[in-house]
């Protein structure tokens, strides 16, 4: 995929509209609770600012249902931290649309930045901005001249934030670029996982088979080799005709699994042994088990066995690509899987990516973001991508 990138127009004086993911997690006081998001963003603001554009942000945040939730989920922290972080001052615009928003862009300078109040407040009448308004759309692209989607956590989506507005650009003849994070995410996220080295592993693992059969089927024809481990190997090993106890089971997802069993039975690697408890705490009794699970017992994580087979189809992968813990890594006793797992593959030679659900929080649990080559800022829109759909939010972005 050959995207227009930030890097490739002349932003001199130009009124910039950049779609950012500023949708941070918050405290119970609002305070921000971290500005990782905020961090990933600053390489392609940066870049607009030396530029000397005039940048125009855009950013939900949370979900905005009623008036009340504006109070909380208002940007003003965010313009700050961002100030904070560039050293530099934010023209923090109050509200999503109007006079004010209007008379700021009118009059910025090249160098400035303003931040526009959370797109979701839109929301509160009609969900225009959730449902692709094209009024909506088509007035915030009148405020610029340039459009950058750097929001790759939101490109899942088909919001006015971004799809609108870029349709609009696009029917004004005006250009839709991608920014510096959104152009890295397609990189490892499309170039890598279309045209791997071989060979190509995969790992999956996490709770819910359902969210990620779609996953599966996807990457067990592109990977010369998948790992199933996590909660959802438990409904593998039941189609095999394994007992499983209480362990994570998705009785409508057997007959898929069944039949991936069949058709990839070379490709697929399900644990022959695992950790097995019959409560998850921090102090209970567990035991290693291959074989049947007992009627009261619960597999949590992968066994000794299955981390030396895993490791041994790991061993000369070229391309790894990971979704989801190997156990339940929130606690420690049953986070062993996960962390030999994620050590072996940051020690190895191959390209490493890491997108999706849990597993970001589990990598950076463990302590191993540094050994990994790439890990996805976007869990959804990472999911959606590996799952081979269409990220309409990278659509619109023009070709070079
Ligand atoms: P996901 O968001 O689908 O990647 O799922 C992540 C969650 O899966 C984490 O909260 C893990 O605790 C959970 N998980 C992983 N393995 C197991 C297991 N064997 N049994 C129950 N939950 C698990």
């Amino acid at each position: 995929m050959d995207k227009l990138i930030i890097s490739d127009l002349d932003l001199q004086n130009k009124t910039v509209l950049m779609r950012v993911d500023f949708n941070v997690p918050l405290k119970e006081s609002g305070a921000i609770a971290n500005d990782n998001r905020i961090q990933a963003a600053l390489p392609t603001i940066k870049y607009a600012m030396e530029h000397q554009a005039k940048l125009v942000l855009f950013s939900h945040l949370g979900r905005v249902k009623t008036e009340a939730d504006k109070q909380k989920l208002s940007l003003r922290s965010v313009a700050e931290r961002l100030a904070t972080l560039l050293d530099h001052e934010i023209l923090f615009v109050p509200e999503t649309r109007g006079a004010e928003l209007e008379k700021t862009v009118k009059y910025m300078q090249p160098g400035e930045i303003a931040l526009v109040e959370n797109t979701r407040f839109e929301d509160l009448d009609g969900k225009k901005e959730s449902g692709n308004n094209v009024e909506l759309g088509q007035y915030w692209a009148s405020l610029g001249d340039i459009f950058v989607n750097d929001a790759f956590g939101t490109a899942h989506r088909k919001h006015a934030s971004n799809v609108g507005i870029a349709t609009a650009m696009k029917t004004a003849g005006k250009p839709v670029a991608a920014g510096f994070l959104m152009e890295k995410e397609i990189k490892f996220l499309s170039s890598t996982v279309e045209h791997p080295q071989r060979p190509f592993v995969a790992i999956l693992g996490g709770a819910k088979v359902s969210d990620k059969i779609k996953v599966i089927q996807n990457l067990v024809q592109k990977a010369d080799k998948v790992l199933i481990g996590g909660g959802m190997a438990y409904t593998f090993l039941a189609a095999k005709g394994r007992k499983i106890g209480q362990s994570l089971f998705e009785e409508e997802t057997l007959p898929v699994a069944e039949n991936l069993l069949q058709k990839y039975a070379d490709k697929l690697v399900l644990p022959i042994d695992v950790i097995v408890t019959d409560e998850i705490t921090s102090t209970a009794n567990s035991h290693v088990v291959e074989g049947d699970i007992a009627d009261n017992e619960m597999g949590v994580d992968i066994g000794p066995k299955t981390i030396a087979l895993f490791e041994d189809n790991l061993s000369d992968a070229q391309t790894v690509v990971w979704n989801g813990p190997m156990g339940v890594f929130e606690v420690d006793q049953f986070a062993k899987g996960t962390l030999a797992i994620g050590k072996y593959v940051g020690e190895s030679k191959a390209t490493s990516i890491v997108g999706g659900g849990d597993s970001t929080a589990a990598i950076q649990k463990l302590g191993l973001a540094d050994e990994i080559t790439h890990i996805s800022t976007g869990g959804g829109a990472s999911l959606k991508f590996l799952e081979g759909s269409e990220l309409p939010g990278i659509t619109v972005i023009d070709n070079k």
